[in-house]
């Protein structure tokens, strides 16, 4: 079949498509209804239906591999390498099911995980789904008030968390970090359960903190049945940044995303049962979720679970285990490449990469240069892929699994199944149809399986910020621009709004904003994403002081804006920490008050900032074009 119709079937004839795809996995108890959009815009998939993902992800695979390699943990910052078969992640996950149940876990119930990459984060995943408990995986580079707001957000019963990460050899203790977000959260928890790597100090707090391997050593034989979902029965939460300080919570269903993996690891991952998948990404990313956690299981493969640097101990760690897990399809981030670029590129040589069959890249515009330096290198084709977290699943890109075609430089590609991809006038709602157009990259509904459920706890917040944002129009709006050429292919020309995408990992500038802003002497403050030729964009911030008597040299500049880094890390993290903090006397405004972000970016990416005649004093743009100069 061609791509062209595989996709216009999966639209026009959307029911039979999707109960074909429906057929990658195993169902308890067929579903009765494919797909309800009665009540748009949400969309409800399999209805009826009843399963569980860590079923499909792991028990149904015992009959046919259990001794094959199914989670392969390879740490380069604590020197460990561990490979589980099915059979072994199958009691692993019902040891720690056992253990959040006996922690008064019950099906529906929120389990927070705030965890480094080991294999205890993967295991407390799939044992949420086992038993029904919705996963809420928190980025380990987080600190504790996105952590504490978080907490709150999902109101957990329980957390499993652990001592320590660690990131280029250096220890990153969680504990403390999570200890200090319980007391600053409203919603405490009852139980934290933490896996004691013996990395740094722990002290536990009694009645509430529980050590994982003495709860394991309880429950080692313990038998958890997976618990029958229904197939629109939350799965997991995930935050995500948006315009405003506060995180959405992502929901997800159980049977819409597990058809949505299946179908996806197979059309556009290209990956096969006993084939290994290595994607670089982390959990507490939708990205990591998806590919290495539930997808390559689901798909029946063996999936790589890397805690370290791309270039520790050397930048050819990567190709090291491409060739020795004989991965075949794999999956990582632009900046990670331009990471690699810096390296010899002798690295790419010097192992046996034949069993590669693609370099699937995504979460941030991919630059040619980057793609043809690794394209060269490894010989294989690169695939760039578009997608957020509220997808879940690649948007665009190019399913070679369907039909083999040509990736064009610069753009992801076209639109996958299910997926109705439209670009619109962002003022008038008018669709653009003529190529090389620039509009809004929307959807249109019903939105495909796996696909965002809604914002949790909150209905009107989902439809009010994603589909009520083109006038007149009820269609789902991405927040990137883009336009299309003749042939279709799509190509992303960077957000509408202010969020802002650094190495990768999206960050809304209000959060960062609003940290900075704590600070006992920053009366305001302007944070915009500006192009850095490594990470994409890196954040600059721009304060004005409530006393800037003492800012009298560069000493004493720094020396605050040493204070204001430190105050970000703590609060939000080192991600979210920005590569400057400036200080001038105002800032852009217009007249009305609104902080002119978009010429404040130009003005730093040495661009012409537009029409400045809503701004108020024109002076404000001028310090800045001084301290950028
Ligand atoms: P996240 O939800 O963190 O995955 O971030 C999603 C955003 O990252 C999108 O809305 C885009 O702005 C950007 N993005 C992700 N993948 C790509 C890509 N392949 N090309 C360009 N931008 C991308």
């Amino acid at each position: 079949m061609s791509y062209a119709d595989f996709h216009r079937r999966s639209l026009e004839d959307r029911d039979a498509f999707w109960t074909e795809q429906a057929k990658l996995i195993d169902w308890q108890q067929p579903f009765t209804r494919v797909c309800n959009h009665d009540n748009p815009p949400f969309t409800r998939w399999f209805e009826g239906g009843k399963t569980n993902l860590c079923h499909n992800a792991v028990d149904r695979h015992l009959k046919d591999r259990a001794q094959q390699n199914a989670l392969i943990f390879v740490s380069t910052e604590t020197d460990q390498e561990r490979v589980y078969s099915y059979a072994e992640l199958h009691a692993e996950v019902q040891r720690m099911a056992a253990v959040l149940k006996a922690q008064g876990v019950k099906r529906g119930d929120r389990v927070l995980i705030y965890m480094p990459m080991i294999p205890e984060a993967t295991f407390a995943m799939l044992a949420c789904a086992r038993i029904g408990a919705i996963h809420s995986v928190v980025f380990g580079g987080f600190a504790s008030h996105s952590l504490a707001s978080r907490i709150d957000d999902a109101a957990p019963v329980a957390i499993v968390s652990a001592d320590a990460g660690s990131r280029g050899g250096k220890v990153v203790a969680y504990k403390p970090l999570l200890d200090e977000a319980i007391s600053l959260a409203a919603n405490k928890p009852a139980s934290v359960v933490l896996v004691n790597r013996g990395l740094a100090p722990m002290s536990l707090v009694p009645g509430r903190d529980h050590d994982y391997a003495a709860l394991r050593a309880q429950q080692l034989d313990t038998v958890v049945p997976c618990e029958w979902m229904d197939a629109t029965d939350i799965s997991y939460t995930i935050y995500t940044s948006g315009t405003t300080g506060k995180p959405k919570g992502v929901q997800r269903d159980v049977g819409g995303y597990a058809v949505a993996l299946a179908s996806s690891v197979k059309q556009i991952f290209m990956g096969q049962p006993g084939e290994t998948f290595f994607c670089t990404s982390d959990i507490g990313w939708v990205v990591g979720h998806s590919y290495i956690v539930y997808g390559p299981l689901i798909g029946g493969m063996a999936t790589i679970l890397y805690e370290g640097l791309p270039i520790r101990p050397d930048g050819g760690i990567w190709w090291k285990l491409v060739e020795k897990y004989k991965v075949s399809v794999m999956f990582s981030a632009p900046t990670a490449v331009r990471v690699l670029k810096k390296q010899d590129p002798a690295y790419l040589k010097q192992y046996d990469l034949s069993s590669l069959k693609a370099l699937f890249l995504a979460g941030e515009p991919l630059d040619e240069p980057t793609a043809r330096w690794i394209a060269d290198g490894l010989g294989v084709p690169i695939i760039d892929n578009y997608w957020q977290t509220e997808s879940g699943w690649p948007i665009l890109t190019i399913a070679n699994g369907v039909e083999k075609k040509a990736s064009k430089f610069g753009s992801p590609g076209v639109p996958m199944a299910g997926y109705s991809v439209k670009l619109l006038h962002e003022n008038t709602g008018e669709e653009l149809t003529e190529p090389n157009q620039k509009g809004v990259v929307v959807i249109e509904g019903p939105t495909p399986p796996g696909f965002m459920q809604t914002v949790w706890r909150d209905d009107a917040r989902f439809v009010n910020t994603y589909w009520k944002s083109i006038p007149g129009r009820l269609v789902y709006s991405t927040f990137d621009w883009g336009i299309r050429d003749e042939d279709g292919y799509y190509y992303i020309l960077g957000r509408t709004d202010d969020v802002i995408n650094v190495a990768g990992h999206r960050l809304g500038t209000r959060e960062i904003e609003e940290s900075i802003s704590s600070h006992p002497n920053v009366a305001e403050v302007a944070v915009v994403g500006v192009a850095d030729a490594l990470k994409g964009q890196v954040a600059m911030a721009f304060a004005v002081a409530k006393d800037a008597s003492g800012l009298v040299d560069e000493a004493a500049r720094l020396k605050l804006e040493g204070e204001i880094m430190k105050l970000v890390d703590a609060q939000l993290g080192a991600v979210a920490r920005p590569a400057r903090v400036r200080f001038v006397s105002l800032l852009p405004k217009t007249r009305s008050g609104k902080l002119l972000r978009r010429a404040i970016q130009a003005v730093c990416e040495g661009r012409d900032p537009g029409d400045l005649t809503t701004m108020d004093d024109p002076g404000a743009l001028q310090q800045i074009r001084d301290l950028v100069a």
